[in-house]
């Protein structure tokens, strides 16, 4: 253990960030990693050589700095339908994230396979971002949600999930891992399930593939989609996979230069996908830095790394969470990422926040953008502490510590 230990202080030294101070001295501990990751130099160096050395736009220019940028965005397509076993780049679109990914495909699937009464099956754990593009749907094809409820500890029971899934059922959608619980969801098994009865499948995999490799032709999926920022990458890059053939049969989502074909007064020819669903200049660099980041991840730390610190970490952590006087831990399902969500007796969780804040600990506190699965739990708010490879046990101290000191100030009662 102390070996690896010692491997997440020398990888922490990759992320300047986190030898900053909180503004009140405190040295800093961000546990904030399921809403955005640090960066690691490599990343943070991609956008200043790019910028200061060869830098334009793409797939138009006939000069080598034009050349140049487009062969590095193609081939951070490359390296991204490596990563996560895509059987070829075109099934790879660039977008700002996940977010306009889970919006690309809904406005795609609304003009190609929605008839009113139709169902989309989500499970209860849902982040806004795959629940609201489906609203936006419902307001031109009237079509429901059909949440799927979660275990007492947060798993998901394949059976709830066939007992949703009826001949209105026209998508399953569903998160790998929950941004909230962190538990992990059974992806291959529901893509099964959904293979069987002939129903496409999207995964958001924003939370999942941080913490464990991907393969989604294992997987058997039809989307996926996950953004650069939690994969310590940038800001302002997603991705979405779609497996052939639906590049060529959803139409393209917004229109405009570099998607197309050919162009008249009357009417325009698309490009083939994935050009076709990225009008206008991309996020290039960004896309490039994304690359890095998967490149950093591969290379210098590793998924065996990543996976077995972490465990020790999740364990490190639960055990120590447990000891906090009146700590409610929502979510204990296994499998479980580092992400956990907690109140503690009936402290109002952003006070949680504010003490944490001051004594230079970085959480998130809130609805974590699951208003739903929030109301399924019974409450307005949780405190959630999420790891990354680069954090270590005596952050965790840190934060159990100063947790042990809010339950003690602010509920002297037990
Ligand atoms: N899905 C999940 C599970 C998430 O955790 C997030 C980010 N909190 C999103 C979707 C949306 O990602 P983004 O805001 O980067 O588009």
């Amino acid at each position: 253990m102390q070996e690896l230990i010692r491997e997440a202080r020398r990888l922490r030294a990759d992320f300047p960030l986190l030898s900053q101070r909180h503004p009140s001295g405190h040295t800093l501990v961000y546990l904030d990693n399921a809403a955005s990751a640090q960066k690691p130099k490599v990343v943070i160096d991609t956008f200043g050589r790019i910028f200061s050395t060869c830098y334009a736009n793409i797939h138009r220019g006939i000069h080598w700095m034009s050349q140049d940028t487009t062969r590095l965005y193609e081939e951070a397509r490359v390296t991204v339908a490596e990563f996560i076993g895509a059987a070829s780049e075109a099934e790879i679109v660039f977008v700002r994230g996940a977010t306009e990914g889970i919006n690309l495909i809904a406005q795609g699937l609304r003009r190609i396979l929605f008839q009113p009464g139709d169902e989309v099956v989500v499970t209860q754990a849902e982040h806004h971002a795959n629940i609201v593009p489906w609203h936006l749907v419902a307001q031109e094809v009237p079509i429901r949600l059909r949440p799927v409820p979660l275990t007492p500890e947060g798993g998901l029971d394949l059976n709830q999930l066939r007992s949703a899934l009826s001949a209105k059922t026209r998508l399953i959608a569903i998160t790998a891992m929950s941004n909230v619980l962190g538990t992990e969801m059974p992806v291959a098994e529901v893509a099964r399930l959904a293979r069987q009865q002939g129903i496409p499948i999207l995964v958001d995999a924003c939370q999942a593939v941080v913490h464990h490799p991907i393969d989604v032709q294992k997987w058997d999926i039809d989307f996926l989609v996950f953004s650069g920022h939690k994969l310590y990458g940038p800001t302002g890059i997603g991705v979405v996979y779609m497996r052939a053939p639906w590049g060529e049969k959803l139409p393209p989502y917004q229109g405009g230069g570099d998607m197309i074909r050919q162009v008249t007064w009357e009417a325009s020819v698309f490009a083939p996908p994935p050009a076709k669903f990225e009008a206008g200049t991309p996020p290039i660099v960004e896309a490039i830095a994304l690359a890095e980041a998967i490149r950093y991840l591969g290379r210098r730390v590793g998924w065996d790394f990543i996976q077995t610190y972490e465990a020790y970490l999740t364990e490190y952590a639960e055990a120590c969470l447990h000891s906090v006087e009146g700590l409610q831990l929502y979510g204990t399902a296994r499998p479980k990422g580092a992400i956990w969500s907690f109140n503690i007796a009936d402290i109002h969780a952003h006070d949680i926040g504010t003490l944490l804040d001051s004594a230079g600990i970085a959480v998130r506190v809130g609805h974590h953008c699951a208003q739903p699965l929030m109301e399924a739990l019974g409450v307005p708010a949780t405190v959630r502490a999420s790891l990354a490879f680069y954090n270590l046990p005596e952050e965790i101290d840190r934060l159990v510590h100063t947790l042990q000191r809010a339950s003690a100030f602010f509920a002297p009662a037990y």
